[in-house]
This record gives C-alpha cells, sequence and structure tokens, in this order.
C-alpha cells in the first residue's frame, strides 16, 4: 500500500465527520460515504438526542483540529443536576468542585454541520451523501454504495476503509462474518422519548437554564438539556413494558395522566405533550461490544460502530472523539511508512478495555440517575464526597470526575470508583450530616486504598 492511501469513511455522523478532519490535517485524502441527506440542507427528524453534552474528552478531541471555539460558542454550561421532586421541589447537585467543571449541551445538528463545513474546507474531503454503505467485498476491497433515493448501486475501491456508521454499522457487520471476530449486542429493555419544552414568550428559559434537570422516579425518569434558543429538549426513559412502561401509555388520556402526576411541573411547561408523545419516535439503546475492531490492513471501526453505550453517563460521543485524538496521535507516532496493520492493532489494545469499562459505567449510571439521586443516603454520601474532593484536591478525585473532566483512561476510573464507594460507605457509618466526617480517618483510607491506584497508573500521588 502507498504510504498515503486515500481513505475511505462510511458515516458522516459525529465520530466520521471529525475523522475525517483529523485525517485531511495530516495530509490524508478522504471519500466519506453518508446515508443520509447532506444535514446543513435538511433537518433532521426528531428522536435521537436533539442535544448532547460534551465534556473535556470531547472538548479536547476538537481542540486537537482546532475547532473547539468553534463549537463551544454554541454550547450552554450545565453546572449540575437540577433534581426536580414531585411536589415541585429543586435542589441542584454541583458536578464539579469549581465552577469550570461542568458539562455542555450542544446541538447535534450544529456541531455536525461545524465538523462538515471545516472538512470540506480543508479540500481533502469529499463527501457522498445519500451513499450507504450496503456491503463490502474485502478480498476484491470493493465497498457497494447504494443510494436509496434513486435507487442506484455503485461500487468503490477502497485503499483502507473506516467504519464511523453508527451503532447498527454495517461495516461491523460485515466484517464480524470472520470466524476470528466477536460481537455481543444487548439491548435495554428501556426505551426513550424526546419532548420540546418551549421556549419563554419573548424568550428566555423556562427553568433554570446551566443545569442538566432530572425528575428521577425511581424505575423510571425524565431529563431536560437547555437549547440555545431558549427551549429544552425532554428525554423519557421508561420500560417498554411492564407496571408503568411504554406499553401502558397507550391513549391521551394514559399519557395526560401519566405526566401529570408524576412530572406536574414539567408537564405545564410543554404544550402539545401529547401530541408530541404520539407523533415522535420512542427510540431504543444497545450496548455493542465487539472484537477485533480492524481487519488486517484494511478495515478498522471507531465510535458507535465499534463500541456504542448506553447514555447515561454523557460520554458516546466523547468516547468516540476520544477515539480520533488516540488515533491522531498514534498517526503521529507512525512516521511517513505507516503500517496500518500494526496501527489499527495498536489502537485497538489502547481502547478496548476502556470502551468495555464506560459502557459498564454508563449501565451504571443509569440506575444512579432515576433512583438513587432522589435518596438521602446517596446525598449524604456525595456532598462528603465534595468536601474530599476539595480538602485533599488531586489525592481524591470522584469516578464522575474522572470520566467527565479529565483524560485518564475509563479504566482507572472504573477501578477508582468501586475504590471510592468503599471508601464513602465507611465514612458515611453512623453520620448525619457531610461536616461530621471524620477526617483524620478519611486521609488515611485515601493514602492507604486510593492513592496506590493512582500512583501506579499516573505515576503521582
Ligand atoms: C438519547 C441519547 C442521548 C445521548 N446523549 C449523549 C451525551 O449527552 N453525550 C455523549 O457524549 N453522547 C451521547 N449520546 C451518544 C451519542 O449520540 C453517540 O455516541 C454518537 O452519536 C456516536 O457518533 P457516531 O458518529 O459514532 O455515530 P452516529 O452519530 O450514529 O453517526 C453515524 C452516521 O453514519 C450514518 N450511517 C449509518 N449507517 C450507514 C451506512 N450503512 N452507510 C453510510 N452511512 C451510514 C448515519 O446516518 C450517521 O450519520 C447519546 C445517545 C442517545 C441515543
Amino acid at each position: 500500500m502507498s504510504a498515503k492511501p486515500v481513505i475511505t469513511i462510511a458515516g458522516a455522523g459525529l465520530v466520521g465527520s471529525l475523522l475525517s478532519l483529523v485525517l485531511a490535517r495530516r495530509g490524508f485524502s478522504v471519500e466519506m460515504f453518508e446515508r443520509r441527506a447532506d444535514l446543513r440542507e435538511h433537518q433532521i427528524g426528531a428522536g435521537r438526542s436533539i442535544n448532547l453534552a460534551i465534556s473535556t474528552r470531547g472538548i479536547h478531541a476538537l481542540k486537537q483540529v482546532g475547532l473547539d471555539a468553534d463549537v463551544m460558542k454554541y454550547a450552554i454550561p450545565m453546572r449540575g443536576r437540577m433534581i426536580h421532586s414531585k411536589n415541585g421541589d429543586l435542589s441542584l447537585q454541583p458536578y464539579g468542585i469549581s465552577d469550570d467543571q461542568c458539562i455542555n449541551s450542544i446541538s447535534r445538528q450544529i456541531l455536525n454541520k461545524v465538523l462538515l463545513e471545516h472538512a470540506e474546507a480543508t479540500q481533502k474531503v469529499r463527501i457522498h451523501f445519500n451513499g450507504k454503505a450496503a456491503n463490502v467485498d474485502f478480498d476484491s476491497k470493493v465497498l457497494t454504495v447504494f443510494d436509496e433515493d434513486k435507487k442506484v448501486r455503485t461500487k468503490h475501491q477502497f485503499d483502507v476503509l473506516i467504519g464511523t456508521d453508527g451503532y447498527a454499522s454495517t461495516i461491523r457487520t460485515e466484517m464480524m462474518r470472520g470466524s476470528d471476530y466477536h460481537c455481543s449486542i444487548d439491548t435495554l429493555n428501556y426505551g426513550y422519548k424526546e419532548l420540546t419544552m418551549p421556549a419563554a414568550k419573548g424568550g428566555g428559559y423556562l427553568m433554570e437554564k446551566n443545569a442538566l434537570h432530572i425528575w428521577p422516579r425511581g424505575t423510571f425518569m425524565l431529563i431536560a438539556l437547555p437549547n440555545f434558543e431558549g427551549s429544552f429538549t425532554c428525554t423519557l426513559f421508561l420500560p417498554f413494558e411492564g407496571p408503568v412502561s411504554f406499553e401502558k401509555l397507550q391513549t391521551p388520556a394514559d399519557v395526560h395522566q401519566f405526566f401529570s402526576s408524576e412530572f406536574p411541573d414539567a408537564f405545564n411547561l410543554i404544550p402539545n405533550l401529547v401530541q408530541m408523545f404520539f407523533e415522535n419516535p420512542t427510540g431504543h439503546m444497545d450496548t455493542v461490544k465487539c472484537g477485533p475492531w480492524f481487519r488486517n490492513d484494511d478495515a478498522l471501526l471507531i465510535g458507535d460502530a465499534a463500541h456504542a453505550i448506553v447514555p447515561f453517563f454523557g460520554q458516546g460521543m466523547n468516547c468516540g472523539f476520544e477515539d480520533c485524538s488516540v488515533l491522531n496521535e498514534l498517526i503521529g507516532d507512525a512516521g511517513e511508512e505507516i503500517d496500518w496493520a500494526q496501527l489499527f492493532n495498536r489502537f485497538y489494545k489502547k481502547r478496548k478495555d476502556n470502551t468495555d469499562a464506560i459502557a459498564d459505567m454508563a449501565v451504571e449510571n443509569f440506575v444512579e440517575m432515576r433512583d438513587k439521586v432522589a435518596d438521602s443516603r446517596f446525598q449524604l454520601e456525595k456532598a462528603v464526597e465534595k468536601i474530599l474532593e476539595k480538602r485533599f484536591a488531586g489525592k481524591y478525585i470522584s469516578r464522575y470526575g474522572l470520566v467527565t473532566f479529565s483524560n485518564v483512561d475509563y479504566q482507572l476510573a472504573f477501578q477508582a470508583g468501586q475504590i471510592e464507594s468503599e471508601l464513602l460507605a465507611a465514612l458515611c457509618q453512623g453520620i448525619e450530616s457531610a461536616e461530621s466526617v471524620d477526617l483524620k480517618m478519611a486521609e488515611h483510607l485515601i493514602k492507604e486504598k486510593l492513592s496506590p491506584l493512582f500512583k501506579a497508573q499516573l505515576g503521582h500521588q
């Protein structure tokens, strides 16, 4: 293969469009095929996370291609979780220990647009819309592309093919036909439905702008993220089946009754709620674990195509963007004559355990969001955790902080989280308020249990 092969990308979503830019900046020409029409000319349909939370890992990847400022000017900082109880009481649980530790709400469409525009502006990226990757012949290195509107099939010869075609990836399906591959897809028995809370009349927000709102109700929840023009996108997460579930919400009266009793304050702020509920699709959520993500020196999977996760840690896109940073660094280290098989193998080894770790933490975080945040014991532990993070800065970093406000391996965050939950349980035993926590005992436990992990993995503390 020539030193600078043309790279073919399937899927111009968030990860594909960022990857094309990364590769163009490294001097590669890119041919990118996207199943849908150009989203700069067509509104994307309601349903699949209109907005999402971007945090440190995602911003770091944007910084590498010089786009952090261009993107972040459209983002709204969310400093904590605003918990809505049934009786209308509100309480804010801050995400970090300082104001700059926040997550940021951004429109999927705007983010994708900015990335596509900058990718095309390099003049090294050609995007073929309405170009669905339909199947791959790896032996002859031919990708068959199907235009679903015109019903036309074309053949495209590739040097290197990268699948960024999302959680239901065709490239993955094609690769996984080989006997050396494995793939598991766990579908959560919960669905989600998006609903829009409009901006206030005359502009402005109907609820606190700088927060991620949560209505935790034990086995289900509603959340809301702010949009740039004053609206909120609300998402209901509910089991498909069971006593309180989508299957029980069959008529307008069912939906009216459910929302007005479970989320009365939100219900009063969403006109057309019942109509939207029946018009908008119900999404499902998958965890995809597969491997290896590459085939010899000719094909690789990244982003959701390789490791889709459930959305409860707000990390799917951040993790996919981190894939782009890691690949970028590996290409930088590889020099002029790239051995693609070796590069793909290195990438897979560096990422696989980490993406498995965030997949598991995302599932765990669902229970935290829909249930534990409303529990007084959990709130006490979180309050103690905040005290420890401030008092023992750099020595105690919460799992949430490691995942969301740092670039350390997800695996380290996972291991630290296990130690921290034991440590918090011990420190909260027998106390009623966070201020009574025994700081001497905390210092001792941190030194004994947490510091060795940070020292081994990060070389300090
Ligand atoms: C409800 C919800 C909330 C979320 N919230 C967050 C959040 O707050 N923070 C966060 O970081 N992540 C979040 N995520 C996860 C995030 O949406 C995904 O991780 C991210 O979109 C993955 O990007 P991707 O480019 O890999 O895949 P996608 O965004 O799915 O893009 C894939 C692209 O490939 C195209 N495509 C598909 N098949 C083909 C084909 N055969 N040929 C050509 N093109 C194809 C698609 O049209 C699409 O443009 C959320 C997800 C959901 C469902």
